[in-house]
């Protein structure tokens, strides 16, 4: 479910988090390995406070392996830990509860020097609709806890899931709102399915991401639709939707009458991009 993002519900979601920060040690921001900046929330740093947290890469079996190394590599030069995960498959996720520790541990001997045997610490998942928030909590709870695409300002009591014996987890994930000023950031958050369709044209979306797969994946745009010449000028809009076009007849995509459908072509490309049918695509690099 997608969220209209207005100035009401930001404050409330803005206030949820802050309540939410009250009760916990450590927040988990979890961002789109595809799209880590376009998927973190713009206020994040200042709602931490300087809380710790681990930020945390998902849906990287649907991101380019090169890119998500050089993604945690730059998130990992400013001392946050970062992590790529794979919430469907599982894929990393036990290393979730050791990272976290590392990053409270001057906490944890801080308390043990004081003579305080330190509890389980406490965590919270964070993030923009759809990165997979609750998918993460219920396969890290190893049952159904958190329910899947959630909105701000629907409540419910929130409890505690023990996680290996060390993390207290919030069940109810944190609701944080995407970023809007850059239409840059708006055709990548709707390219990976992170805003719906209506808030942008479709076929903007679906031309914006064909000319990203031009430049940076040809050969798997090429594979994917058995495309024999690419456009090598790519500045030109119409070599953009001639590409689009082709694909569109390729993939059957007519009115009747024969004309290519060309919403229907970008459905189809957008569709294939979230699926991962074209491949390993990241959308963008740090
Ligand atoms: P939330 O709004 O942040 O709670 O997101 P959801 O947990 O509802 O997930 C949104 C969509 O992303 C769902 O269709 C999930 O199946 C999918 N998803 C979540 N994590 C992953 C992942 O690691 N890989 C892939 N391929 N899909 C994922």
């Amino acid at each position: 479910m997608t969220i209209q993002w207005f100035p009401g519900h930001m404050a409330k979601a803005r206030r949820q988090m802050e309540e939410k920060l009250g009760l916990i040690d450590i927040v988990i921001e979890l961002l789109d390995a595809r799209i880590p900046y376009s998927s973190r929330n713009p206020m994040i740093d200042a709602l931490l406070k300087g809380k710790p947290r681990l930020v945390v890469l998902n849906k990287s079996d649907l991101a380019d392996p090169a890119v998500t190394k050089d993604w945690t590599d730059f998130l990992k030069s400013d001392h946050t830990g970062v992590l790529a995960i794979e919430s469907v498959s599982g894929k990393n996720l036990a290393e979730i509860v050791p990272a976290c520790k590392a990053k409270l541990l001057h906490k944890t001997k801080a308390q043990l020097a004081k003579g305080i045997n330190p509890r389980n610490f406490r965590a919270l998942i964070a993030g923009i609709p759809n990165v997979g928030k609750s998918t993460l909590i219920n396969r890290l709870a190893g049952r159904s806890v958190a329910a899947t695409g959630d909105r701000p300002g629907v409540t419910k009591a929130q409890q505690w899931i023990k996680i290996g014996g060390e993390m207290d987890l919030l069940d109810t994930p944190g609701i944080l709102w995407p970023k809007f000023a850059d239409p840059a950031v708006g055709y990548r958050l709707a390219a990976t399915g992170a805003i719906k369709e209506e808030i942008l044209n479709l076929e903007d979306v679906a031309f914006f991401t064909v000319r990203y797969l031009l430049e940076r994946y040809p050969k798997l745009l090429a594979a994917r639709y058995s495309l024999d010449a690419l456009p090598t000028e790519l500045t030109r809009p119409e070599s953009i939707v001639a590409v689009m076009e082709e694909i569109g007849k390729k993939r059957g995509c007519l009115r009747s009458g024969g004309a290519i459908d060309l919403a229907k072509a970008a459905k189809t490309i957008l569709k294939d991009l979230q699926t991962g049918k074209i491949g390993r695509i990241s959308l963008e690099t740090p």
